[in-house]
């Protein structure tokens, strides 16, 4: 393998995640990319132009660049408007690669359905196999809506199928997606691989909690709750308020010590999120305990993940969730909903607990029982950073590679028949 296009159209890997569209698929691009470079192999990683300050070619890093493809008005695309830009998307990756010797690419990954349908015509005309990882399904969430949640058009779910029936591999986070993809979007089971999604090791390590709320204004005795990643409803950060009000409700002296992190930015249609989720704070009479805090990176966001006594992942669906595990490779217990990936990156009674539902006061009595049990706490937080340990992106990125090279030996025996 000497290069490899990955394609993200309708988000870039140059954004801060955890706002916007950003978010795990952004952070399994740049350490899959950064690991693949490290291994001598270049990734060229195509996504919309969102700027007209935006360069072409932008290098992130060596052997990493960035192409950014002109397709449809700079700002102001929401992503549902997306599908109808992806012809002018392809046209500027072919065109891209017509600048090249023939073979200039090994392999294509496309990243999410968009992509995905880009990727398809790619294959065909560049005779190189199409590796495609979803990591959404349309049928998955659609089965599993928040309440007030828009649900996924059947163009998406005719687009994801298209690209299930034309990829020459499927890559998912783990068993249960596989298994979604082969029953609900009859992949051929050959074609699917679970590659389970890594952590980085190097910036959530477990840290000094003392130190690390210092640096966020928390004193030691706090009993501090936390939630990391877009707020969108399908994210449902609304449950850690609600459960938050249960335990007041249940124990009102807990009121001088508690206190509600709610990291990250807007996301998705939902816009106005983070104002309905300060609204419910206020109905809910708990503004003083709750405190939203923007999007942040690498050591500041395991900061946070440190100074939290739980970190709450109440997700209606999730098809991996690697803030699940950034918060174990911190040392801290997660309590996360039991839906899609979650029961994979959190071992339930070892390294956190899963709650079955969204009922506010079952939430409320899971996150009471790691948070006000120092003894358990510690346990769990032990258990989390070797369970956490047991994902590294080094991991994913060998048997992405491994998989590229089999669907390119299997793409030449078919074009070779
Ligand atoms: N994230 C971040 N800063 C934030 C909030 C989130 O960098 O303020 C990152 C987080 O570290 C994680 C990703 O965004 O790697 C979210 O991935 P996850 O799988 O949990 O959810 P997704 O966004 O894919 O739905």
């Amino acid at each position: 393998m000497k290069r490899i296009a990955v394609l993200s159209v309708h988000t870039s890997p140059l954004e801060q995640p955890g706002t916007g569209d950003a978010g795990g698929m952004n952070v399994y691009i740049v350490q899959t990319a950064t690991r693949m470079a490290a291994l001598g192999v270049d990734v060229e990683i195509f996504t919309r132009a969102t700027s007209s300050g935006l360069p072409p070619v932008v290098e992130m890093a060596p052997g990493i660049k960035v192409r950014h493809v002109v397709a449809g008005p700079f700002e102001g695309l929401g992503k549902e408007e997306l599908p109808g830009q992806l012809c002018a998307f392809t046209a500027g990756v072919l065109r891209a690669e017509a600048r090249h010797e023939p073979g200039y690419y090994d392999a294509i990954h496309s990243h999410y359905w968009l992509s995905g349908q880009v990727g398809w015509l790619a294959r065909e005309r560049w005779g190189v196999p199409l590796v495609h990882t979803a990591h959404t399904l349309a049928k998955v969430k659609n089965a599993a809506l928040a309440d007030g949640d828009t649900p996924e058009p059947r163009m998406r779910v005719i687009g994801e199928e298209q690209v299930v029936e034309e990829a020459d591999r499927l890559v998912a986070n783990t068993d249960v997606e596989a298994v979604e993809l082969v029953g609900l979007y009859d992949a051929a089971p050959e074609k699917v691989l679970t590659i389970p999604p890594g952590v980085d090791l190097e910036t959530f390590t477990p840290g000094d909690r003392t130190a690390a709320r210092a640096s966020l204004d928390l004193r030691p005795d706090q009993v501090v709750l936390a939630f990391v990643g877009r707020i969108q409803p399908l994210k449902a950060p609304d449950v850690l308020l609600r459960a938050a009000a249960e335990l007041l409700a249940r124990d009102p002296s807990l009121r001088s010590r508690l206190v509600v992190l709610v990291v990250g930015g807007p996301s998705g249609t939902g816009l106005e999120e983070p104002r309905a989720l300060q609204r419910l704070a206020d109905e809910l009479g708990i503004t003083d305990v709750v405190r939203f805090l923007l999007p942040l990176a690498g050591g500041d966001l395991a900061e946070v993940y440190r100074a939290a006594d739980v970190v709450a992942v109440p997700s209606y669906n999730e098809s991996f969730g690697l803030v699940a595990l950034e918060a174990q490779a911190c040392g801290t217990p997660v309590v996360a909903a039991s839906v899609g990936g979650l029961p994979v990156a959190v071992r339930h009674g070892f390294s956190g607990f899963l709650v079955d539902g969204h009922d506010p006061a079952e939430w409320a009595r899971a996150l009471a029982h790691v948070a006000l049990d120092p003894e358990l706490r510690a346990r769990l937080a032990g258990n989390a950073v070797g369970h956490a340990r047991g994902f590294s992106w080094e991991r994913t990125t060998d048997t992405l590679l491994a998989a590229y090279s089999d669907a390119r030996k299997a793409f030449q025996r078919e074009v070779h028949r």
